[in-house]
């Protein structure tokens, strides 16, 4: 069942404290409006009963689809730096509830469940987008790095997230956004060969493909950290 619990509020714009019902967990197989709210960029907005102003409270909550083969642990986008003992915690969290260490038929459940980590509403959304159009994330995050080869002014930097918004024809829409405000720095198309391509021959890219693979954090972003470099 999806969880919410009541937080205390208060408005950045007017200091109004106000109660809101901030999610614990999702469960999009009996909540397909809680999916389509991530999706469309709203779930967890919050209206000030004072002054009507708007503000997005960050992600800290599982996902769970069953029916899409989908488990998502999703965290602040400021919480990025801790991503190896995140990944390790949500890991744990995993196993008890779907994983080894989970009675049986919660096991059987899990064997159909991808189990992911993201960081900010960003990269969660792009998650059910892949899902949606029937990519593989890790070959995904390796169409990514090809695509950063040939775009040199890339505003790559630890924060800024490159996104798949969606596409599901000949081309793929991207975007450059900032993953604690949501801000959109560059939108732009590329075809749908960048991943077409990769998927049909991934061996040039087995080493990366391993990596990017190797955890729940399927993110190019722990490629361009310290910790990244270790796990290499
Ligand atoms: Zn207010």
């Amino acid at each position: 069942m999806s969880l919410f619990v009541p937080m205390n509020l208060t408005c950045p714009a007017c200091a109004e404290v106000f109660t809101y019902e901030a999610v614990g967990s999702v469960n999009a197989d009996r909540r397909p409006d809680l999916r389509d709210e991530i999706l469309q960029e709203q779930f967890q907005t919050v209206t000030c009963s004072a002054c009507a102003h708007e503000f997005r409270l960050e992600p800290d909550f599982n996902y769970l689809d069953v029916g899409r083969g989908q488990w998502i642990a999703a965290l602040p986008a400021r919480a990025l730096r801790d991503h190896l003992e995140s990944g390790v915690e949500k890991q744990a969290v995993f196993n008890l509830s779907y994983g080894a260490q989970a009675p049986e038929a919660a096991r059987a459940v899990g064997r159909s469940l991808q189990p992911r980590l993201v960081f900010g509403w960003p990269a969660l959304r792009e998650k059910l987008v892949l899902q949606e159009i029937g990519f593989d994330d890790v070959i995904w995050e390796v169409a990514k790095l090809d695509l950063l080869r040939s775009l040199p002014d890339a505003p790559l930097a630890e924060g800024v997230d490159l996104r798949l918004l969606g596409g599901g024809g000949d081309m793929l829409d991207l975007a450059w956004i900032r993953a604690d405000s949501e801000e959109h720095l560059n939108d732009f198309q590329v075809s749908r060969a960048l991943y077409d391509d990769i998927a049909a021959t991934p061996g040039p890219w087995a080493a990366v493909q391993a990596l990017l693979g190797a955890s729940m954090f399927v993110d190019i972003q722990k490629l361009f950290m310290g910790a990244g470099e270790d796990a290499a």
